[in-house]
C-alpha cells in the first residue's frame, strides 16, 4: 500500500506544480469496487511534496492534524533524524484517522532512505515510533550501447537516445577521461557499450551503481575499460592487458561536451587586438560557470588576475610540465595550494581579453608552450595492474567482456 501512495504523489508532481500538491486515495475504496466487499472507512490517505520555506508543524497544520498530535509528531521525527535536513520537493505521505489524529507519517529522506512514523496506541496521550529505514531497490546489471552520429552527436545524445540518464554519460566520460576528449575527439561512427549497474525503485530507473566494463570505439580506435580493484587500493580502469587508463594528464579540463573552438597555433590573428600573435593554448567552448579541473596533480603557482587572461590559474605538475586556465569568473584555489586530477580549480567565465564565454587552456613543457591536444595523446599510462594478482584481473575481465557482448547472458547472471 504504501508503494501506492508514493506513486500517487509522483503522478501529482507530474500534473501540476501548485505550491501545495497533495492527493487523497482511498484504498478501501479500490478494495470495494474490485472484491465487492464494503469496507469502512476509517481514514483518509493523504500524500504530496514538502514545499519550501516550511515546518513540519506547519505541514501538519495544512492538513489538519489534531492539535494534540503535532507536538509529539514533530520530537518523535526530531528523535531519528535531523529535522533541518528535511528537503522541499521530497514525497511525504500521512494516513489520517477521520478524527484528525495520524495513524502514520511518511517522508522519503533521499534515494536510499525514507522515514516512517506510526501511532504506537489509540490511547491518549498520543505516542508514536518514528524509524529510517532503507527503501528497498534492485540492481541488476545491464549493457546499454549507442553510437555517435550526427543526429546523436555527443555521449549525452547518445545515451539519452539509448534510455539511459546523463549520469551514466558523466560516468563513461570519467572512465575514458585518460584517452578520449570528448570535447573534441567524437566523430560520426564511433559507438560504445557499457555494462553498468542499474538501480531501479517499484520499476523505475533511480540511478547507477559502478560501471564495470566499457567499449568505445572512437575514430578507428577500440578501446576498453574494466573496473579492477587491487588487493588494498582503490577500484580503478584498466584496458585489457591491464594498463591503467588513468594517465599522467587528463585529456582535457573540462567534463566533456563543449568542443575546440580556437585551436593551438604559432600565428592567429587576434579577434581582440586583430594582429596576428601566436595562440599559446586551445580554446574550449563550455557555458558559463562550468567546472575546471586541474588535468594533473601539482601545486598552484598563480591565482589571480592578469591583463589579458582575466581570472587566471596557473599550476605547476611534474616533469617540467606547468597549465594555465584563463578567463574564468572565479578561482577556486589559492598560491601555493596542491591539486589533484580533476579537482576544481576555478569555473568558466569571459574575464580579460575574451570575445565571449570560454576556456582558454595552455600547457608548457619546459618553459615552452605546446599544443596541449598533441601533448595529451602522448602521455605515458598510469600504473598496471601488478604482475602476481594478473590472472585475478584476466578472470574478471573475461567476466564482465562476455557480458557486455551478450546482453542475453547479463540478463541470466541477474537471475542467478
Ligand atoms: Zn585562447
Amino acid at each position: 500500500m504504501r508503494n501506492v501512495i508514493w506513486a500517487i504523489g509522483l503522478l501529482v508532481v507530474g500534473l501540476s506544480s501548485a505550491f501545495w500538491m497533495v492527493s487523497a486515495a482511498d484504498p478501501a475504496e479500490t478494495v470495494r469496487r474490485s472484491a465487492d466487499v464494503a469496507l469502512a472507512k476509517d481514514s483518509d490517505y493523504l500524500s504530496g511534496f514538502v514545499p519550501a520555506r516550511t515546518t513540519i508543524a506547519h505541514i501538519f497544520e495544512h492538513h489538519m492534524i489534531q492539535g494534540a498530535d503535532t507536538p509529539v509528531l514533530v520530537s518523535s521525527i526530531a528523535s531519528a533524524m535531523d529535522v533541518r535536513r528535511m528537503r522541499a520537493g521530497q514525497p511525504y505521505s500521512i494516513d489520517r484517522l477521520l478524527d484528525g489524529r495520524v495513524r502514520r507519517f511518511e517522508y522519503e529522506i533521499d534515494n536510499d532512505k525514507r522515514l516512517i512514523v506510526d501511532r504506537a496506541s489509540m490511547d491518549a496521550p498520543p505516542r508514536f515510533i518514528a524509524t529510517v529505514e532503507r527503501i528497498p531497490k534492485q540492481t541488476t546489471v545491464v549493457a546499454v550501447e549507442g553510437d555517435i552520429n550526427r543526429e546523436t552527436n555527443s555521449l549525452a545524445a547518445a545515451i539519452d537516445k539509448a534510455g539511459e540518464r546523463i549520469e551514466l554519460a558523466l560516468g563513461m566520460a570519467d572512465v575514458f577521461s585518460g584517452e578520449i576528449d570528448f570535447n573534441s575527439d567524437l566523430q560520426p561512427g564511433d559507438k560504445f557499450r557499457v555494462l553498468v549497474e542499474r538501480h531501479t525503485r517499484e520499476g523505475q530507473l533511480s540511478g547507477y551503481g559502478a560501471i564495470l566494463a566499457a567499449e568505445f570505439v572512437n575514430d578507428g580506435r577500440n578501446l576498453k575499460a574494466i573496473r579492477f580493484t587491487p588487493d588494498g587500493g582503490s577500484p580503478g580502469y584498466y584496458d585489457e592487458n591491464g594498463r591503467s587508463l588513468k594517465r599522467f594528464f587528463l585529456k582535457s579540463p573540462l567534463k566533456f561536451e563543449p568542443r575546440i573552438t580556437s585551436r593551438f597555433s604559432s600565428s592567429r590573428k587576434h579577434p581582440i587586438l586583430g594582429y596576428a600573435r601566436a595562440h599559446n593554448g586551445v580554446d574550449y567552448y563550455a557555458p558559463a560557470g562550468a567546472p575546471i579541473g586541474s588535468v594533473a596533480p601539482g601545486v598552484v603557482t598563480f591565482a589571480g588576475w592578469t591583463s589579458g587572461g582575466g581570472r587566471t590559474v596557473k599550476v605547476r605538475h611534474p616533469n617540467g610540465y606547468e597549465t594555465e586556465y584563463l578567463h574564468m569568473s572565479a578561482i577556486t584555489v589559492r598560491a601555493g595550494a596542491r591539486v589533484g586530477q580533476g579537482d576544481l580549480v576555478g569555473r568558466v567565465g569571459k574575464t580579460g581579453l575574451a570575445t565571449g564565454v570560454h576556456l582558454h587552456y595552455g600547457l608548457k613543457k619546459n618553459g615552452r608552450y605546446v599544443n596541449p591536444v598533441i601533448e595529451h595523446r602522448n602521455m605515458p599510462p598510469g600504473e598496471p595492474v601488478p604482475a602476481g594478482i594478473m590472472h585475478v584481473f584476466n578472470t574478471d575481465r573475461d567476466r564482465y567482456l562476455t557480458l557486455l557482448f551478450n546482453p542475453t547472458t547479463a540478463r541470466a547472471a541477474n537471475n542467478e
